[in-house]
């Protein structure tokens, strides 16, 4: 029955002179997304709206799917469109759309008239009123609640006129690509996927990194860190995921320094080498899936020595949420299934049964200098030998 969508968007409505940057990202993250879908789409926009057209037929559930992943997008509303013939004959249009689309249900119903198009010879009021008396003719099962109404019939009178009556949820937040690009530390858990979605979707994109450990760490789960960043990908477009032998330098933390400090040490050579990756491709921030209390290695002193060695800003959109709320988003975007696999991680190899949880800054530099020079040719090393995999 739906042959268009009406997009609506939120926040980009209030940008000022730099609206149509936004308009311009969303429209092509919109081209992007539904270049997969089974049909042709012209994507158009008029008067700060929205609207995808399909030509011919095409596949209306995986068409609505695929909007539902366009970050910046707050409601599709599949639109009848119809040509401005005069009232009678748009009065026919709505009394076909009601019966075709809610037969004898019985609702409570108000109806909503924009007239963008000045020329049209009655007044929004008069359309309300007049269209209202006519479907309550039509339609004995049908009553006028104005305060609380079940249903909103929205007539929207353009150069076309325009009639909608669903808002299918979109995911909100800010179009792709309008906020830069920042690296995510990627692990197979349950967090750090849905950190990087939470990031894109304020309209930044995401690349990515894993450290692995093999032999300690299969190539099973290096695997399911590339099936988790194609999961978020497809929200996110096109991740670069560099993936980072860590095993010498793990071990040779292992060897140097004190058990407790252990993973905190790690974490900050973790961060030191994301940092540098990132200043390379032109990142502009660090994400992490890092929420507090969460573990040891996540206490207030330990998150504190960690970040001791950024100096890119690091973004932790997890900070304050509980398990059960991560869970529920992961979810959501589909990545529940694939983390909750068991595949060992680098960060539980090494693990000290007794990790400090609340580290000093200044004894964990201290413990770092048994490190030496050697770290620095190694870190080089690692970096130099990075697997490059995009995922899209
Ligand atoms: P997650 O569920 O995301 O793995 P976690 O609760 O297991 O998180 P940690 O293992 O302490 O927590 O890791 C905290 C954060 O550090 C992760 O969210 C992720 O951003 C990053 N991280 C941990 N391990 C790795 C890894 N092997 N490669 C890349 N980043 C990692
Ligand atoms: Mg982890």
């Amino acid at each position: 029955m739906f042959q268009a969508f009406l997009i609506k968007y939120g926040e980009i409505g209030v940008k000022g002179k730099n609206r149509y940057v936004f308009e311009d990202a969303l429209v092509a993250r919109m081209k992007q997304v539904l270049s997969d879908v089974e049909g042709t789409f012209r994507i158009t926009k008029e008067q700060g709206r929205i609207y995808v057209e399909a030509d011919g037929s095409f596949d209306y559930e995986e068409a609505v799917a695929a909007l539902q992943r366009v970050f910046g997008i707050v409601g599709i509303c599949p639109v009848v469109l119809v040509e401005d013939r005069g009232f009678e004959a748009l009065s026919g249009d709505v009394t076909d759309y009601m019966r075709r689309l809610y037969g004898e249900e019985k609702k409570t119903f108000k109806i909503h008239t924009r007239r963008a198009n000045k020329n049209f010879p009655m007044t929004s009021m008069e359309v309300n009123a007049e269209l209202g008396g006519r479907l309550l003719e039509a339609f004995p099962n049908l009553s006028v609640d104005v305060h609380d109404p079940e249903l909103m019939l929205h007539i929207e009178l353009r150069s076309q006129i325009c009639i909608y009556s669903e808002v299918i949820p979109g995911p909100g937040g800010m179009p792709l690509g309008t906020n830069g690009r920042s690296m995510l530390l990627l692990s197979g858990g349950i967090d750090s996927p849905v950190a990087g979605y939470m990031v894109a979707r304020r309209g930044v994109y995401i690349d990515a990194v894993y450290f692995h450990a093999p032999p300690y760490t299969s190539e099973r789960a290096k695997q399911k860190v590339v099936d988790l960043a194609a999961k978020v990908a497809r929200y996110t477009g096109r991740i670069r995921l560099h993936v980072i032998n860590f095993t010498d330098i793990q071990m040779y933390i292992y060897d140097q320094c004190p058990h407790d400090e252990l993973t905190i040490i790690m974490r900050r050579y973790m961060m030191r080498i994301a940092q540098q990756i990132a200043e390379e491709t032109g990142c502009l921030a660090l994400v992490t899936g890092e929420s507090i209390g969460q573990v040891a290695s996540q206490t207030v002193p330990s998150l504190a020595a960690t970040n001791d060695v950024c100096t890119l800003p690091v973004f932790r959109p997890l900070i304050a949420f509980d398990k059960e709320d991560i869970v529920a988003v992961a979810k959501k975007i589909d990545t529940y299934e694939i983390s909750i696999l068991p595949y060992e991680d680098c960060c539980t190899t090494f693990v000290a049964k007794h990790p400090v949880t609340k580290p000093q800054v200044e004894r964990i530099r201290r413990s770092e200098q048994a490190l030496s020079e050697k770290i620095e040719e190694m870190v080089k090393e690692a970096l130099g030998g990075r697997e490059v995999i995009d995922i899209t």
